[in-house]
């Protein structure tokens, strides 16, 4: 056995920590203070991994919200972090660290940990789906994790909903563009029972009716696993969710499928690190 890193880099958070056994330890999180430019996004990640490299670490996995080449290791477009447009990413880490390097994208590594050491552990169809700065998709097919050609299959918060995407409507940017609020102060505030607060997490959870509708169709899983920070506020729009499922086309499907928050402390690092196990095997 051998320790790896994994590195989890969200729109707004990156989280690193490092792997052994299937323990996460020395959790280390962030938040990106300046998206204005790829080095500054860049060096301070590297500042965290540093903060836990040491000559034990044989590799570091990393999840980026965008789509990568995974071979050379290049993420682009990231939409999330607009500078990042083309970011040798595994030549910048591997430049500094001097192990190898694995790029995926993000939602891609949570859905790895919860098949790894989650809730999704015991099924071979797996989807799970990150709701934080924007909302992704990961999928788990019979037992694989399915990247399609750019690790970007799954990638729903880009697709087209109501007057924009999935985006807009089922993850953070929800609150903070259209409600002009940002979701874990509306959380702090459904906790105090807040019914202005509370109506805007059942509209939020109308919007992931259809998100949920759109993944059943086209994966049809045994389960989804919902993480991200906004899954905290799963009890103030499950209902909603729910009952949006009333009408669809195939009940059986809603009947079985199970629907349930992520319960590991950071899905994301552990199914990064993954990765790189599975390559240096
Ligand atoms: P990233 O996109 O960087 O991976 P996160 O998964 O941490 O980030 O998600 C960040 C989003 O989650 C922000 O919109 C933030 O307001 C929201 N958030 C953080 N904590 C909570 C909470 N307890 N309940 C609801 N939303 C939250
Ligand atoms: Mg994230």
């Amino acid at each position: 056995m051998y320790k790896t890193i994994g590195v989890d880099l969200g729109g707004t958070n990156v989280r690193c920590g490092v792997v052994y056994n299937g323990e996460l330890t020395k959790l280390k999180s962030t938040s990106l203070v300046n998206k204005s430019y790829e080095k500054s996004v860049l060096n301070q990640i590297i500042s965290l991994i540093k903060e836990n490299f040491d000559e034990a670490i044989k590799g570091i996995g990393i999840g980026v919200p965008s789509v990568v080449d995974p071979e050379k290791g290049i993420v682009y477009d990231t939409v999330n972090i607009p500078s990042w447009k083309e970011v040798y990413l595994k030549d910048e880490l591997e430049k500094v660290f001097n192990v190898p390097v694995v790029v995926n994208n993000d939602a891609n590594c949570f859905a790895l940990g919860e098949k790894y050491f989650g809730k999704a552990k015991d099924y071979k169809n797996i989807v799970g789906i990150t709701l934080g700065t924007g909302v992704g998709a990961g999928l788990v097919i019979n037992n694989k994790l399915y990247n399609g050609n750019n690790c970007g299959a799954g990638e729903i918060g880009m697709v087209p909903f109501k007057d924009s995407d999935y985006e807009q409507y089922c993850s953070g940017m929800y609150f903070k563009e259209i409600q002009k609020i940002s979701a874990i102060e509306l959380y702090k505030l459904a906790k105090e029972g807040d019914p202005k607060a509370l109506n805007m997490f059942h509209e939020f959870g109308d919007n992931m009716s259809s998100l949920i509708k759109s993944v059943i169709y086209t994966y049809d899983p045994e389960i989804i696993v919902l993480g991200g920070s906004v899954s905290n506020a799963y009890p103030f729009f499950q209902q909603n969710m729910y009952d949006g499922l009333s009408d669809f086309g195939f009940p059986k499907s809603v009947e079985k499928v199970i629907i349930v928050v992520s319960e590991l402390e950071n899905a994301g690092v552990l199914g990064a690190a993954m990765l790189i196990k599975d390559s240096l095997k």
